[in-house]
């Protein structure tokens, strides 16, 4: 692991914002939690097949990372393009976790027991939609079913809706063992809240912060959005500004996708609404440099964290990760999914439960695993995998090292790729030598434009259709 090439203090400062070529680079493009993504997966893929990929992985040993999908909320944010259920409806909730215990003994039946959970995360949807008791449960099922790691090594993680907590519930997320929590914030200003129907106080989320700093939680989160309607450059400066006096150690800020005719709640926002093009990049610039300016650095993508953080740690020495859960410390894991529309990957399989709630739990109670799609990856698809994690977390490719690992020569094997690729050097998003590729300050804002070169399903003019922008 630690022959990627690390990361010095000033390379992490270096970012360098260019309107230009963000807006000439913005087409859609995926995110590479995985590649391939999950577009290739097919429904050829069977359960028989995800049975042997665990026996497989058993003897590997490898340690585990649990995601557990919560689809449940409340209310609808207009924006929202997750996997989600809107209800008050507590039998269904029952029903579903229900369902969802039989699921976690089901897979739990299918690896060894000495295999140590490390990584657990839980995400929807809004998990916190649970209850304290629900919680509890869930949590008891799940460490009935697996070991899960209880010493400092573990990252336990839980999306965080600040409208559904109470105090009492971030000191009992604390006792079950999590110790990060993301915080689903988007924008503290109440215009922008009341047009994609969020509303949460400012009051209410730093009361939570204050309760992860007392509980003594490793890391804390703050998701934000941009692009939403009613915001200007003016307006997210004041979010900013509060967002930043609760000092979060990780800050993740998206672009809003507007997709109308793919997500039906996004027709309630009034597109006169939004900011221009032209409005959102000034946004993203003025984030960027607020953000450095006060001491956070770039970790890839979306993502910033305080120099203490783990992944500024894990970029420095080369172990930073991209997974499911966006940037990660842990890597190598098998990922086990469960719940509905949750994806896995074990070993040299990707595999997807059933999008539909009542398909899920009518497969699960005819005692069939949910996997309703899938994909074992070939020879070539690990090859370009490692190569787009080098580039969305490493900043570059060198060559002898790449060949070493995964037995090819660089060079030949991406010669197609290295020609398409002198047009982003021409355009100074890497520099390209006879010994490696290099992502400049300008190209780290555009790393999925770079990794989308090497990614071999994407030569279709279908990516605008299924991807979210690429800023
Ligand atoms: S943004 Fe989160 S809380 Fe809002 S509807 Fe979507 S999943 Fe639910």
């Amino acid at each position: 692991m630690n022959e990627h090439r690390t990361t010095s203090d000033t390379e992490f400062q270096l970012i360098s914002f260019d309107a230009d070529l963000v807006s000439r680079y913005s087409g859609r493009g995926p995110r590479y939690t995985s590649y391939p993504t999950a577009v290739q997966f097919t429904d050829a893929f069977t359960e028989a097949e995800y049975r042997e990929a665990a026996r497989a992985s058993n003897e590997r040993g490898r340690p585990l990372s649990l995601y557990v999908h919560i689809p449940f909320c409340t209310t609808l944010c207009y924006y929202c393009g997750c996997n989600k259920i809107v209800t008050r409806n507590a039998a269904r909730v029952r029903d579903y976790l229900d369902c969802l215990y039989t699921e976690i003994t089901m897979q739990a039946e299918l690896f060894d027991q000495d295999r140590r959970v490390e990584q657990l995360h839980f995400g929807g949807g809004t998990p916190t939609f649970l209850d304290d008791k629900q919680l509890c449960q869930l949590m008891t099922h799940l460490s009935q079913a697996f070991s899960l790691e209880t010493g400092p090594s573990r990252e336990f993680s839980i999306e965080v809706d600040p409208r559904s907590v109470h105090s009492e519930s971030i000191e009992l997320l604390a006792n079950l063992g999590f110790n990060r929590l993301s915080l689903g914030i988007q924008d503290f200003d109440p215009e922008v809240q009341r047009a994609v129907n969020r509303i949460q106080s400012t009051e209410d989320v730093q009361n939570l912060v204050n309760d992860a700093r007392k509980y003594a939680y490793r890391s804390v989160s703050f998701d934000l959005i941009y692009g939403l309607p009613r915001q200007s450059v003016a307006s997210f400066d004041v979010t900013l500004d509060q967002a930043m006096a609760m000092r979060p150690d990780r800050l993740a800020i998206y672009n809003y996708a507007h997709l109308p005719e793919r997500f039906k709640g996004q027709r309630m926002i009034h597109a006169k609404d939004l900011p221009t093009p032209e409005t959102k990049l000034d946004i993203l610039q003025h984030t960027i440099e607020k953000l450095t300016d006060a001491g956070y650095l770039y970790i890839g993508m979306d993502h910033f964290a305080l120099p203490d953080d783990d992944l500024v740690q894990a970029k420095h020495d080369g172990t930073l990760q991209r997974n499911f859960q966006g940037y990660s410390t842990h890597g190598g894991l098998d990922l086990v999914a469960l719940g509905v529309s949750a994806i896995g990957n074990i070993g040299d399989t990707f595999a997807q439960n059933s999008v539909s709630t009542i398909e899920y739990e009518t497969l699960i109670s005819k005692k069939q695993l949910p996997v309703k799609k899938g994909l074992i990856v070939d020879e070539d698809d690990r090859i370009r995998a490692a190569a787009i994690q080098d580039i969305m977390c490493h900043d570059g490719i060198d060559y002898a090292v790449f060949g070493q690992q995964h037995s090819v020569n660089f060079s030949e094997y991406f010669a197609p790729e290295l020609e398409r690729l002198a047009d982003l050097a021409e355009d100074d998003l890497i520099v390209i030598t006879n010994t490696a590729i290099a992502v400049t300050a300008k190209g780290r804002l555009l790393l999925r434009s770079i990794a989308m070169v090497f990614d071999r399903y994407l030569s279709t003019a279908d990516t605008n259709k299924r991807f979210s922008q690429a800023i």
